[in-house]
């Protein structure tokens, strides 16, 4: 048997049945009109939160990077808990004016971005972290033709990375912001060329489990800003530190201590460098803030048997999950947490493999794991489906389409 991952804390039953929202998951699959269905729990996403703005010194705004999971009412939520939202794309920028929220309080990184999407954001007052030279330049001609003034900060590609990280985004050759020592020639340049100058955003990696390797990461990230701050020649008005507090996903991962980061980081800033006295920070989370919120739900169509192994065929998959079976971006596949939803109490009784209908063998959302003995009709739950599920899955493979995603 294999060991599954951790199912997150908060999650209880009402009469043997998974419960998210103080119901059943089987009546939110009713009202959902069926499987596979994601659930997001916004008392979940707020407890978050809550923790979060406890544990960080209050000088430190909390971001939402809207890649993690784009769902516009997910977005309305958040709009009412955090600071400020990243994007990426032209796209996201187009959902987050869906969910109507506030565009001044946007800011667009991401390398690649076309002039219809510059102007877009110009347009909108979102800030631009500058990812080159030559978008800086295209940023600052397009603002030109349009006669407004540009809020740009420059995106640093710093010379440290965050360690233990699932993905690294800074180090090395990235196509990711601006090299360090390039930057300070280049917010000089954006700042004579009178645009509304918005300082600086450091983002070294993702999915960190280890509080000192987060908190060595945000104190090297103050320590480059103040220098490329001293050496830009003028105030940083602002920082976006980056984030990276990931969630426990695999079996002996453990939560983030989050108090030891706080801890660190308030120390850090009552002790900073005259270059940042003025400068206000944020921080920019994705997965932490909503991936252990979510769940996703598939039922099982098929209970078979192959060379005495057991196989629970379900109407999902990975065309909805693809991180749960272990293709976006692992070495070396591992279960996510999971359960039978409809026997949540239940003992284990014998180990199965949870797998999806695509007709592939890469389609496993659980391998040879533990479950209760189950039927045709019990439905099955993937946790840790909050966070880059529903939009980073191959939705149309094989015909399949999307699953319905509901804020509960
Ligand atoms: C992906 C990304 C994030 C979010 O990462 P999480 O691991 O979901 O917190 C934040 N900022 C940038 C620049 C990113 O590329």
């Amino acid at each position: 048997m294999k060991a599954l991952g951790p199912v997150p804390a908060g999650y209880g039953s009402l009469g043997g049945v998974l419960a998210v929202g103080g119901r059943a998951v089987t009546e939110w699959v009713e009202e959902a009109g069926g499987t596979p269905l994601f659930l997001y729990s916004a008392d979940h996403v707020r407890r978050r939160v809550a923790e979060l703005r406890a544990a960080l010194p209050g000088r430190v705004a909390l971001h939402y990077a809207v890649k993690a999971n784009p769902f516009v009412p997910l977005l309305g939520l958040m709009g009412t808990l955090v600071d400020g939202f990243d994007i990426a794309s032209g796209g996201e920028l187009a959902t987050v004016r869906e969910a109507g929220l506030p565009l001044d309080r946007v800011s667009f990184a991401g390398p690649g971005k076309r002039d219809a999407e510059l102007e877009a954001a110009i347009v909108a007052g979102v800030t631009l972290n500058l990812e080159s030279e030559g978008e800086a330049r295209r940023a600052l001609a397009v603002a030109e033709r349009l006669g407004i003034r540009p809020r740009l900060a420059i995106r640093v590609n710093p010379e440290f990375d965050l360690k233990g990280s699932g993905m690294k985004m800074g180090g090395g050759a990235k196509p990711f912001g601006v090299d360090a020592d390039r930057v300070p020639a280049l917010a000089r340049a954006v700042i004579g060329a009178g645009a509304d100058w918005r300082g600086f955003h450091i983002f070294a990696g993702s999915q960190a489990l280890d509080a000192a390797a987060i908190a060595d990461t945000q104190a090297q990230a103050l320590a480059l800003a103040a220098r490329l701050a001293e050496e830009s020649g003028a105030p940083l008005p602002h920082c976006n530190l980056g984030g990276g507090l990931g969630i426990p996903y695999f079996p002996g991962d453990a939560p983030v201590d989050l108090k030891e980061v706080g801890a660190r980081l308030a120390e850090r800033l009552e002790t900073l460098p005259d270059a940042l006295q003025g400068t206000a920070f944020c921080i920019e989370l994705g997965r932490y803030l909503v991936g252990e919120a979510g769940v996703y739900l598939a039922r099982i169509v098929d209970r078979k048997v192959s060379h005495g192994e057991v196989f629970l065929v379900t109407d999902g998959g990975l065309h909805h999950q693809l991180a749960a079976s272990g293709n976006f971006g692992t070495v070396v596949r591992r279960n996510y947490p999971s359960a039978i939803a409809t026997r949540f109490d239940a003992p284990v009784e014998e180990e199965a493999s949870i797998v999806g209908c695509l007709c592939t063998p890469l389609d496993k959302l659980a391998d040879k794991g533990g479950f209760p003995r189950s039927e045709e009709g019990d439905l099955v739950a993937v946790f840790c489906a909050g966070a880059y599920g529903a939009s980073a899955s191959p939705a149309n493979f094989l015909g399949q389409g999307p699953a319905a995603e509901m804020l509960v």
